[in-house]
């Protein structure tokens, strides 16, 4: 492992305020479960950063709660607090689905939310489900608060648009109303402790038996995680059925293929994020 300098600000301030100066050549580590292994991934002798700065301490980013008809969810809260979540199990089953899926028990124990939406890769479990939530992040430098869609700040694979000196302290979204109806789901090489090879997340709103408002957000599909318009056009206006979810799924892998071109995974992920958008819907509407 390259050498660096350990840094535990006791609170958001003083971590704002480190990285207001030295922010440039300093990595920040959450639950350090990404960060971890690319600093180890760094060949000794190879530059790596200066200063590594511990936020996973700070009571700022901890914490789950509702203001009005919005759920705040701190950055710092970890996978297993977001998904045994009595709220976000009431007001985003979709998030809590997803990051019950993340790595393993004592993986859950340590990884947050936060670390999963800034490593901005492009398999991230919760990243769809917030997505599909139209989820806001909201970014903190020593100048100020910045609050923008989840889905605009992701610049390519593994790179998001936040400055050296900015924290993502939380993310938010409107609760779901009680009759929508949401799932989340994933396709790994093994059934726990599995990467994403890709995953959908879906939300749907039905009035008088017809859906009103479609949300489909697949992982892995494209760069940057996104919803697909063309795809949820095609299921407004209409009655739910297996055709329908069918034609959906059909229509993500048309997208995906037209956004990302065709390469030599799309023989498998055609079928797949066909197969995974169907069965989403599927289950979303079964509630
Ligand atoms: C064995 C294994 C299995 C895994 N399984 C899954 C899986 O199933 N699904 C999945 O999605 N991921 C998985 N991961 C990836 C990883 O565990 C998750 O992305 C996790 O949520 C990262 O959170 P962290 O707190 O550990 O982030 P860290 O490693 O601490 O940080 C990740 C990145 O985000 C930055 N960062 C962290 N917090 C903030 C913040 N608040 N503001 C600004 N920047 C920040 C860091 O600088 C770093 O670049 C797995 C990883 C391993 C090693």
């Amino acid at each position: 492992m390259i050498p660096f300098n350990f840094i535990r600000p006791a609170s958001l301030a003083e971590a704002l305020d480190f990285l207001a100066e030295n922010g440039e050549r300093t990595e920040i580590i959450a639950g350090g479960t990404d960060l971890l292994v690319e600093l180890r991934g760094i060949p000794a002798g190879k530059k790596g950063p200066k200063w590594v700065v511990d936020i996973s301490g700070l009571p700022e980013l901890k914490g789950i709660r509702e203001e009005g008809e919005e759920i705040i969810v701190g950055s710092g809260s970890t996978h297993w607090e977001v998904h045994t979540s009595e709220l976000i199990r009431e007001t985003a089953p979709l998030l809590a689905a997803a990051s019950a899926t993340v790595g393993a028990a004592q993986h859950r124990n340590i990884a947050t939310i936060g670390g999963n939406i800034m490593n901005a890769s492009p398999a991230a479990d919760t990243v769809p489900a917030l997505i599909a939530l139209e989820a806001s992040a909201v970014l903190r430098s020593r100048e100020g608060e910045r609050v923008r869609p989840l889905s605009g700040i992701f610049v390519k694979p593994y790179q998001t648009d936040a400055a050296p000196g900015e924290i993502l302290t939380a993310v938010r979204f409107r609760r779901l109303p009680a009759e929508a109806k949401s799932a989340f789901v994933k396709l790994g090489r093994r059934n726990a402790l599995a990467i994403s090879r890709m995953n959908a997340a879906v939300v749907l709103f039905l009035r008088d038996g017809v859906i009103s408002e479609a949300r489909i957000a697949p992982g892995s599909a494209t760069p940057m995680p996104e919803r697909f318009a063309a795809a949820e056009k095609i299921l407004i206006g209409q009655k739910p059925s297996e055709e329908l979810f069918r034609a959906a799924g059909a229509a993500v892998a048309a997208e995906m293929v037209d956004r990302s071109g065709r390469r030599w995974s799309t023989p498998y992920k055609e079928p797949v994020i066909a197969a995974l958008t169907a069965r989403a819907l599927r289950e979303a509407l079964a509630g």
